[in-house]
């Protein structure tokens, strides 16, 4: 199920509002303050624009997983067009 917003088209993000820094520093506090340790499930497309916000969730000793590169549902997807959203996602861990 895709949530209901103006920003599906990933041609829309950049003119979207920015809360992903803000709200998961809130998250990152929540999770220190009761010791707890997560994955956070991440999109290419925020770690290449946010890398330092990869990076303190990482530095905090939490899980970074890939989510893809732009949340495209895999069956929504051809095989060859998954491959590529995972490997553009995946070379983002590597800036
Ligand atoms: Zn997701």
């Amino acid at each position: 199920m895709r949530a209901d917003t103006p920003y599906q088209d990933p041609a829309t993000w950049d003119r979207a509002p920015v809360f992903v820094e803000k709200d998961t520093d809130v998250l990152l506090g929540l999770l220190a303050e009761t010791g707890a340790k997560a994955t956070f499930l991440a999109l290419g497309w925020i770690a290449e624009k946010y890398p330092a916000l990869i990076r303190r969730i990482s530095d905090q000793g939490h899980e970074v997983g890939c989510h893809g590169y732009y949340h495209q549902l895999v069956y929504d997807q051809t095989p060859q067009a998954f491959r590529e959203e995972v490997s553009r996602a995946r070379a983002c861990s590597k800036t």
